[in-house]
């Protein structure tokens, strides 16, 4: 079967495939400790629950207008407004199924075959794949375990040719746990609007912040260049709505305006019961975005101290998001276990735990591991690999920790 050529420059997302995998063993009646799902393991709260009840039950089942109904729009427009300082607008506000949709709306609107992107590494995929779908070239600048994974204005500005047309940048990001300093971001905004470039911000995990540093990325990029910003977000992982597919994009309205065009030929409204959950959300009691802040703090401590009990898991304390990105080159070894990929593959067939190895986030020798779980299964988790790595041992294909 021949398919179009954009197919040939991108793959399936390696979170999905994992989970997968765990699902097909789950499937077999294997009790897999799932370490490998960028979601969290929380239920939605019940009053944005209630409020989806209610819109079924008034029949709020049609469509809506492309980008959303006013009152949502109107709720991100104040939202954001209200919580960062700044002035946002409805008519600045498409809403779309997820950030994914959002970026990937920006991405068909704003790049051409010729241009560059630039954006960091490591890197969840999605972001090189939206930019290759849409004809243009991803430009990936290292960020480095050495100093926390560090998001740096230079390394970012340097990347910058005559052929940028925009740079992403993803904090908290996914899978480092990193956020950009606000300084290294003005400092990127400033070298951006000089240029005419665009940045967009995928702030996903706006919520997911451990420690009180402050992170006004929004404040910072729209001071700076309003004409030329986009903000990618959703409720997805603030409010424990993966499955619903609410998101939403901020930018200048013209902006808006071709990203609803994009939307309305793909996909027109997210669903409509979504929309009336959405504005629960926003709108709502907040109390349990930092009920689940606090567990996920407390997780993380608990797994970052874990692991580094053994010191071949080498491993940054994530400042944001929900996931611990170790580098573990010394559990491999050329005759051996060789690769972070054959790692997972083995982790998840002799001891049923799915972790993400690194190569599919552009970095090898690390895996990322999501403590978006329970304590319980977390602990279960983490100690079938601490079997597994003994077991590894004994029979050579893991380097002894003794050599080390
Ligand atoms: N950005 C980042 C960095 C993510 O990790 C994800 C989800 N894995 C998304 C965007 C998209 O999430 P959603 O479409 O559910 O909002």
């Amino acid at each position: 079967m021949t398919f179009a050529r954009r197919m040939s420059r991108v793959t399936v997302s390696p979170t999905l495939k994992v989970s997968a995998e765990a699902d097909r063993l789950r499937r077999q009646g294997v009790d897999v400790v799932d370490l490998g799902a960028g979601e969290p393991d929380f239920s939605t709260p019940e009053h944005v629950k209630d409020a989806a009840h209610a819109a079924l039950n008034a029949n709020f089942t049609k469509y809506t207008p492309s980008a959303g109904v006013l009152e949502f729009r109107n709720a991100v427009a104040h939202d954001y407004s209200a919580r960062y300082g700044v002035t946002v607008k409805p008519d600045e506000v498409i809403i779309s199924a997820g950030a994914k949709q959002a970026l990937y709306n920006a991405a068909m609107v704003l790049f051409d075959q010729g241009d560059e992107v630039i954006s960091h590494s490591p890197f969840w995929p999605t972001i090189g794949d939206q930019i290759k779908l849409a004809d243009a070239t991803p430009v990936m600048v290292q960020t480095h375990r050495e100093d926390g994974f560090a998001i740096k204005a230079g390394a970012i500005i340097d990347a910058i040719t005559p052929k940028t047309k925009a740079i992403i940048i993803n904090s908290p990001c996914n899978p480092t746990g990193a956020l950009i300093s606000e300084a290294d971001m003005a400092a990127i905004a400033d070298a951006a609007a000089a240029r005419g470039i665009w940045v967009i911000a995928d702030v996903t995990y706006e919520h997911l912040i451990y420690d009180p540093v402050p992170h006004n990325l929004v404040k910072v990029l729209l001071d700076r260049m309003p004409d030329r910003t986009v903000i990618c977000s959703s409720a997805s992982k603030s409010y424990a709505m993966t499955g619903w597919r609410c998101g939403w994009a901020i930018g200048p309205k013209a902006l808006i305006g071709q990203c609803n065009v994009i939307q309305g030929h793909a996909t027109s409204n997210i669903n409509s019961i979504t929309q009336k959950a959405g504005i629960a959300a926003l709108t709502g009691p907040q109390d349990g975005v930092t009920v689940m802040l606090n567990e996920y703090r407390r997780r993380r401590d608990a797994v970052h101290g874990w692991l580094t009990a053994d010191p071949r898991f080498v491993c940054v304390k994530p400042s944001g998001a929900f996931y611990l990105f170790p580098y573990v080159a010394d559990l491999l070894s050329p005759t051996g276990i060789k690769s972070t990929g054959e790692f997972a593959e083995a982790l998840l067939t002799e001891v049923a735990v799915a972790v993400t190895p690194g190569e599919g986030f552009d970095a090898p020798g690390f895996f990322r591991l999501s403590y978006a779980t329970s304590m319980e299964r977390l602990k279960e988790g983490v100690d079938r690999m601490f079997a597994f790595v003994a077991a590894m041992e004994k029979s050579g294909k893991i380097p002894s920790a003794a050599t080390k």
